[in-house]
């Protein structure tokens, strides 16, 4: 089965490395958190799921497992502020990638050469090629999101959020094609707001979804009415969506054709079942439910 999963950092890398043991899969990664820090570029969705893939990811829930922090001492000990931490091997695959930029590469090209080096099969897509960067508006600011993130904590309300660069921004020839040919199209239980907002606000890309063949599915990112850690919690209260299965649905009205969720769900096609990812077995078994709804769908539309 030819399958895109549409992802962001966390939970949708950990469907992803489920559905690479049980299909042909194509991954489009947000690229809207993507910062130049230290001179490099980082990219920390693609990344993220790409360490996942290559069965590298460390236990923190980035970066790569036994990375080494030499460089980050060495910048600290310089006077460098070093509050985005970089691994050894996690900047080599960001000097990897902005040597190519430099040269003249797409970001699409750029990180297919880190997803070579660590030995992963499967393409993972940035959502453009453009940059585009995430900025959330709080206490009369507007803070740049890694900063918000790992400065403030997230702590802070949130009262906007800005893709800057966004209306730039276009759906590659990559992923053109691989909505086009897909069996099975699945948004995986990332961020509506911050992760799969901005693939989704990506001119051009609801359009590529709605002419494709294959239904699209949604996984619920709401584990027992809540996300999972992190901020997902604040920026749905920002946005307006609500933390269930129906407020998920509501989230994709006119793009999905179904939903998997933790609870029930009417009005849609929707599997109810465990959706927490925390094993090898569960990962697994969440792809192939997931899958086998795509299955039985038509398109809506
Ligand atoms: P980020 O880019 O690292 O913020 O990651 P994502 O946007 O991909 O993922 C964040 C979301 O993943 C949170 O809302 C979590 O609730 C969700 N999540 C994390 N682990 C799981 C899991 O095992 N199952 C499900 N259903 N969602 C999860």
């Amino acid at each position: 089965v030819k399958t895109v999963l549409l992802s962001g950092g966390t939970g949708g890398a950990k469907l992803a490395r489920g559905l690479i043991e049980v299909c042909d899969l194509t991954i489009v990664a947000n690229t809207a958190d993507d910062v130049e820090m230290y001179g490099v570029h980082v990219s920390p969705d693609p990344d993220l799921i790409t360490y996942w893939l290559a069965d590298a990811i460390d236990e923190r829930g980035y970066g790569i497992r036994d990375d080494t922090w030499k460089v980050m001492d060495a910048l600290e000990a310089a006077g460098v502020p070093t509050w985005f931490r970089l691994g050894d091997r996690d900047l080599a695959m960001c000097l990897m990638r902005t040597g190519l930029l430099r040269a003249g590469a797409r970001l699409t090209e750029a990180h297919a050469e880190v997803v070579e080096a660590m030995d992963v099969r499967v393409p993972v897509l940035p959502m453009c090629d453009e940059p585009v960067a995430t900025h959330v508006r709080s206490g009369g600011r507007l803070v740049p999101f890694q900063e918000y993130m790992i400065v403030e904590r997230a702590e802070t309300p949130i009262d906007g959020v800005e893709l800057r660069g966004i209306e730039s921004a276009r759906p590659t020839p990559e992923i053109r094609d691989a909505l086009a040919t897909a069996d099975a199209i699945l948004i995986g239980p990332s961020n509506p707001v911050i992760s799969i907002g901005p693939i989704l606000g990506v001119p051009g890309m609801r359009d590529a979804l709605r002419d494709a063949r294959a239904p699209v599915v949604a996984v619920s990112p709401f584990v027992g009415g809540h996300g999972i850690k992190g901020p997902t919690d604040g920026f749905c209260a920002y946005a307006g969506i609500e933390t269930s299965a129906a407020g998920i649905a509501r989230a994709y009205d006119g793009i999905v054709d179904g939903v998997v969720a933790d609870e029930p769900l009417d009005g849609i096609p929707a599997l109810q079942t465990d959706t927490l990812m925390d094993t090898p077995e569960s990962r697994r078994r969440m792809a192939e439910e997931t899958l086998s709804l795509a299955r039985t769908l038509q398109r809506l539309s």
